[in-house]
């Protein structure tokens, strides 16, 4: 196979067909400026409208024999196999050249995939053997080039002409365009800077003055910065003396629990991410469409598992970052509220590695809101404060005031590490004079189908959480605001609170009423991605919701894995589907109605 770029601009096209397929054809040509003749007895609406614009028209009738002689490219897209064979016969000849989709047989060529970054362009094909194999390199390098690539193919051709102005000599031109290449393109993470008309004109000087532009220490010498895309604002603290890496450090929160809590910036760069590293209470967050490519890390507690250390954690950020990686590091809650991420931003700021930080919505705020406690409220609280209660079992290290905290009577005291520590807490405040009548509630695995609370006050708390056999992760609240929580408890009365539903293949359509009864969903794609697994394994899987018998089989190889028990249901759409979960062993099976109509 032979590839070339072709110059379609006013050139004679021909595209025979109707459908979806000859409409995304129609595009492709008319984005080129070809003229192009649509014949099609039926087309749909979009390519109507398109014919009806500039540079199109539509023929509403059948293929003529011998008419595709008349065209210098044609393309065919019928779902008619004979129509598209004579299209292609008709083609051959007259010596046009001739596309039949999904059809490689009937090809006298083939459509590359395309990557398209303004002037520049990459063609990517299998001669036509491996589509899906195509069609993955063409996302993975769509998500790997940026958009800036487009503005530096610019640049580049401006400083093509410059260059070409300035010198004669072929080595010297080569020498700029060496310089001009080195300064601004990161080879490993194939990320650009567009350089400034100053710095490309610095460029040239230097060449001129023969120096050895690529080791020098200019400004433009220096390797590749962040994108340009989106992120001129949101870069942290860089590299200061130290050579900058190539690879960056996105310190993600990934708020507490709940997926719909991430943010939409968290979410973008962990989709755009090279490698995660996560901790177990941040895995609930990790959207399970994340790309197959995406190396996935775990570092925090698991059941059975000693917890990575702090150092480790840090060298294995500045280990991936200095592959050339763009590497997520997803906290709970906020990275930068008790989560240590202060000390991984300086251990990134050390190593000289470039970071940014995506702030997330902390569990301190967020247990509050879903166990119906406002943290502030009019006339009844002026201040909030954030403690870790772990600080009341030490005698070391910089000391809580208690004291304080406790005289304060309009105030919430939002207590993070809260459950081991309580004792010691509810102690030391009542000691300090706190009214033992003040409302206290504790909060576990908030906003998740696991969460659970307690409200009583400050002198009952402790017993009361032990009774209800609360357990960590727990935030304790303590405040006046705190006596909200019964009439505002707007989460764990919804029917489904407490579900933990997996919604396999197509049944992601019925996530967002799920989830607005109050189950916490986890749609999970065909085939199920690795991201999904680890989700799917953070808590007890209440059940498997499936529109199809399909469905099910396919599922069947996932219930060995973590999360999945007895206690899982498989909710089937219909008798078909259900007859195929008994089969293959499910021993809860139940109508999808059951929870759709509560
Ligand atoms: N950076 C995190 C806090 C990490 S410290 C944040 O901003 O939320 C870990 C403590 O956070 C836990 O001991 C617990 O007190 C609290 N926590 C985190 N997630 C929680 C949740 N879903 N429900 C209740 N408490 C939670």
């Amino acid at each position: 196979m032979y590839p070339v770029m072709l110059d379609l601009r006013g050139r004679a096209c021909l595209v025979v067909g109707g459908g979806g397929v000859a409409l995304r054809k129609v595009k492709g040509l008319l984005e080129e400026g070809a003229r192009v003749t649509v014949v099609a007895e039926r087309a749909c609406e979009p390519l109507r409208s398109l014919c009806a614009g500039p540079g199109a028209r539509l023929e509403r009738r059948a293929y003529r024999p011998g008419e595709a002689a008349g065209y210098r490219l044609v393309l065919a897209a019928t779902d008619d196999r004979e129509v598209n064979r004579l299209v292609a016969e008709d083609a051959g000849a007259a010596g046009v050249w001739v596309n039949v989709a999904d059809d490689p047989e009937l090809c006298a060529f083939h459509l590359p995939a395309r990557v398209r970054r303004g002037a520049f362009q990459l063609a990517v094909a299998s001669t036509g053997e491996a589509p899906f194999a195509v069609r993955r390199i063409r996302q993975l390098l769509e998500r790997r080039l940026g958009e800036e690539w487009a503005e530096w193919m610019d640049a580049a051709a401006r400083f093509r002409r410059a260059v070409r102005r300035a010198h004669d000599e072929r080595p010297q031109r080569e020498a700029a365009y060496d310089a001009f290449f080195a300064a601004t393109v990161d080879e490993a993470s194939l990320r650009v800077r567009v350089p400034t008309e100053e710095q490309q004109a610095d460029l040239l000087r230097q060449v001129r003055q023969g120096t050895e532009v690529l080791e020098g220490g200019t400004e433009v010498g220096s390797p590749v910065a962040p994108d340009t895309s989106d992120s001129s604002e949101s870069t942290g603290g860089s590299a200061g003396e130290t050579t900058p890496a190539a690879g960056s450090v996105f310190l993600v929160g990934a708020g507490p629990g709940d997926a719909g809590l991430l943010t939409l910036r968290g979410r973008q760069r962990l989709m755009e991410a090279d490698a995660v590293v996560y901790d177990r209470l941040a895995a609930t967050a990790l959207p399970t469409d994340l790309p197959a490519r995406v190396e996935l890390h775990p570092v925090g507690k698991q059941a059975g598992h000693h917890p990575v250390p702090q150092e480790e954690i840090n060298d294995l950020l500045v280990r991936l970052a200095r592959r050339g990686l763009r590497v997520v590091r997803l906290k709970g809650g906020d990275p930068y509220v008790f989560g240590r991420g202060g000390e991984e931003a300086e251990a990134l700021a050390a190593a000289g590695i470039e970071f940014e930080v995506v702030p997330g919505v902390t569990a301190g705020l967020a247990a509050p809101a879903y166990a119906g406690i406002p943290v502030t409220h009019r006339r009844e609280v002026v201040r909030v404060t954030l403690v870790t209660a772990h600080e009341a079992k030490k005698s070391s290290g910089p000391q809580v005031r208690w004291d304080l905290l406790a005289a304060d009577a309009h105030a919430t005291l939002l207590g993070y590490m809260g459950v081991t520590s309580l004792p010691q807490v509810t102690a030391r405040l009542l000691e300090a004079g706190m009214n033992p009548d003040t409302p206290a509630a504790v909060i576990a695995r908030a906003t998740t189908s696991a969460q659970r609370s307690v409200v009583a006050t400050v002198a009952t708390v402790v017993g009361e959480v032990k009774r209800a056999g609360i357990e960590p992760p727990a935030l304790f609240v303590i405040g006046p605001t705190v006596r909200h929580a019964g009439r505002l408890d707007w989460y764990s009365r919804r029917p489904l609170q407490g579900r933990r539903l997996v919604l396999v293949g197509r049944a992601a359509r019925w996530g967002r009423r799920l989830s607005r009864l109050g189950a916490e969903v986890i749609p999970a794609a065909l085939p199920v991605s690795e991201a999904a697994r680890v989700v799917m394994g953070v808590l007890p899987l209440s059940g498997c919701v499936f529109g199809d018998p399909d469905d099910v089989e396919i599922m069947d190889d996932e219930r060995d894995g973590p999360g999945f028990g007895p206690q899982t249901v498989a909710f089937c759409r219909d008798e078909e589907t259900a007859r195929t979960a008994r089969r293959l062993g499910w021993q809860r099976v139940e109508d999808l109605g059951t929870i759709l109509t509560v």
